[in-house]
């Protein structure tokens, strides 16, 4: 189980429990006229809150804790991030 306080996960399958979502101070924005659907991000994610549908990444802003990779490894630079606070 997540402790609130720390944020740390302290059980094993408990991170669907822990919205790190709360954590994030920057939005990742996908433009979907440069994206080419080749996964990268959705692979980068260690939230694992980008899910690709009909080859176009969805991403679950419940978790995803701003943390960039995923504009990182973009190989055609659709992914921007922006303020979130
Ligand atoms: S910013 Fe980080 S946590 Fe959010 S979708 Fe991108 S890789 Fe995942
Ligand atoms: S890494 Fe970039 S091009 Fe590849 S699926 Fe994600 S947004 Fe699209």
């Amino acid at each position: 189980m997540k402790n609130r306080k720390t944020g740390v996960t302290t059980k094993p399958n408990s991170a669907l429990a822990n919205a790190t979502g709360s954590w994030r101070t920057h939005r990742p924005i996908t433009d979907y006229n440069k994206c080419i659907g080749c996964e990268n991000c959705a692979k980068i994610c260690p939230e694992a809150c980008i899910e690709m549908k009909d080859s176009k990444p969805k991403t679950d802003y419940n978790y995803c804790k701003g943390c960039g990779l995923c504009a990182q490894e973009c190989p055609v630079g659709a992914i921007s991030m922006k303020k979130d606070y």
